[in-house]
């Protein structure tokens, strides 16, 4: 009954609209999602028509839809949604398919296969020289993977391969770029993301062409690849990684890897990978210390000087308020430094930390871990039910309200996806979460005591 009341809703209320400007959200698309998953994936998508509440987004090719919708999904959903609160579902479209069958056949010679293949890569092939051994700070989190990477670059694939994990920003990509860059003059040096990778792999097949994405990688002497835990699912393609990667090894070229976990954690990958993986040298890159932090703001600070032969003084204790402040990454720490020597810049003065608490006080906010685990102890003690009563399918007000409220601000405080959190709490499908954060958004627009509800949870859980 329920749902019949729905649909008949859902056909009233889906009228064509066009307030939507596809490239302000393609540019929030590229800040959320970082350039390498957008400009293969995200910047080919269109917005062929919208309604009140959901779009129609044009997508290439039926298996570029399977890959955005398995992947991406949630998040693209949100970001819409920060532009039009209203859109609660996507529908794609494909667009290119028929032209594609058509023309490309035609057009299939040989020679030119290779070029393009070549091109494409080189494009994204390049290394970062402003990311070397010389700007990369040591320190007792990194020291091991520091040297392990300079060892290789003396004496190639006699740990093979290395492979480096460790968390967001703590400098892996920064290490594998000094690697290239040191190796390069030397080698062949291949650098390439899984996503890339994997977008390139899927390109070959599509045009019929895997020969020359094998011969390309096989290539290279040097064979770097970043961020390998994208590689996951898709059998052929973990084969086609493997049997590169065996090749490589065979000729003895080096392989340098990283990840955001050890080789043996990697998700939905064959197990005969993580052995290979593993098969090596593998060390970790742990979050920065106290004085590690001080020292990566003492010589960025020391290179902005030199760079612009300028003054900047930023006072012992402001630094060490940073360091200390700054909780969870070095590009985290790098980003807060860029806000108070930009500020200091602007006012010309020296600041105090009461200046710097000001600038950054959103910033230390944000940066603050907030769990869903945390969420939910805090919401059902607020409201003094238990959790397994919180998280029950028991519908009464006095507990359906604290279970939306917690999914609500799980929505809004953590960056988990829609089904993520459906799946913590016992399970739910993720529209029940959408309806949770739609009702308690309208409800704390005009209902006093819920938004003061929302305000001390949402500080309780800030202030920790
Ligand atoms: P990851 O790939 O681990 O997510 P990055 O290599 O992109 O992290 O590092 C994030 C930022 O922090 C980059 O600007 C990088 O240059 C900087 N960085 C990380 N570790 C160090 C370090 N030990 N010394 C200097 N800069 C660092
Ligand atoms: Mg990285």
């Amino acid at each position: 009954m329920e749902k019949n009341n729905n649909k008949a809703k859902d056909i009233f209320r889906s009228e064509e609209e066009s307030t939507l400007v596809w490239d302000n959200i393609q540019i929030s698309f590229e800040k959320t999602f970082g350039s390498e998953i957008y400009s293969s994936w995200l910047k080919n998508i269109t917005l062929i028509k919208e309604f009140n509440d959901y779009i129609i987004l044009g997508v290439p090719t039926r298996f570029f839809r399977d890959w955005i919708v398995s992947r991406y999904l949630d998040k693209i959903l949100e970001q819409v949604r920060k532009f039009k609160l209203s859109i609660n579902r996507i529908e794609f479209k494909i667009t290119d398919e028929q032209k594609l069958n058509s023309s490309e056949l035609f057009k299939s010679d040989p020679t030119s296969k290779i070029t393009e293949i070549k091109d494409s890569i080189l494009n994204y092939n390049r290394l970062n020289p402003n990311l070397n051994f010389d700007n990369f700070v040591e320190g007792r989190s990194n020291e091991i993977a520091l040297s392990s990477a300079k060892k290789i670059c003396h004496q190639t694939s006699r740990y093979n391969p290395l492979y480096i994990y460790g968390g967001v920003g703590l400098g892996k990509t920064h290490l594998l770029n000094a690697i290239g860059t040191e190796l390069q003059s030397k080698n062949n040096v291949m650098f390439i993301s899984a996503e890339r990778f994997m977008y390139h792999f899927i390109k070959s097949i599509k045009k019929n062409d895997m020969v020359n994405f094998k011969d390309f990688f096989r290539k290279s002497s040097v064979f770097i690849i970043d961020d390998i835990q994208f590689i996951r699912g898709k059998e052929s393609l973990q084969e086609e990684f493997f049997h590169t990667f065996n090749s490589l090894i065979e000729k003895s070229s080096q392989i340098i890897i990283s990840s955001d976990r050890p080789p043996m954690k990697l998700d939905r990958v064959q197990e005969r990978i993580k052995s290979r993986l593993s098969g090596g040298l593998v060390v970790d890159i742990d979050p920065p210390d106290l004085d590690l932090k001080t020292k990566i703001i003492k010589k960025r600070i020391e290179d902005l000087k030199s760079e612009f032969q300028e003054d900047l003084v930023i006072s012992e204790e402001v630094i060490n308020f940073i360091a200390s402040e700054s909780k969870t990454n070095v590009r985290e720490l790098i980003g807060v430094l860029n806000r108070v020597i930009t500020f200091s810049k602007i006012h010309k003065k020296l600041l105090t930390i009461n200046d710097c608490k000001n600038i950054l006080k959103d910033v230390f906010n944000q940066a603050k871990t907030i769990t869903i685990d945390k969420i939910q102890n805090t919401v059902s003690n607020y409201f003094n039910i238990s959790l397994p009563e919180m998280l029950s399918q028991r519908r009464s007000r006095p507990l359906a309200r604290p279970r939306q409220i917690a999914m609500y601000l799980a929505k809004k405080l953590t960056t988990r996806s829609l089904p993520e959190i459906g799946r913590r709490f016992a399970n739910r499908d993720h529209t029940t979460v959408i309806h949770a954060v739609k009702t308690i958004t309208r409800l704390s627009e005009k209902d006093d005591e819920m938004k003061k509800n929302i305000n001390q949870l949402r500080s309780l859980l800030l202030e920790e």
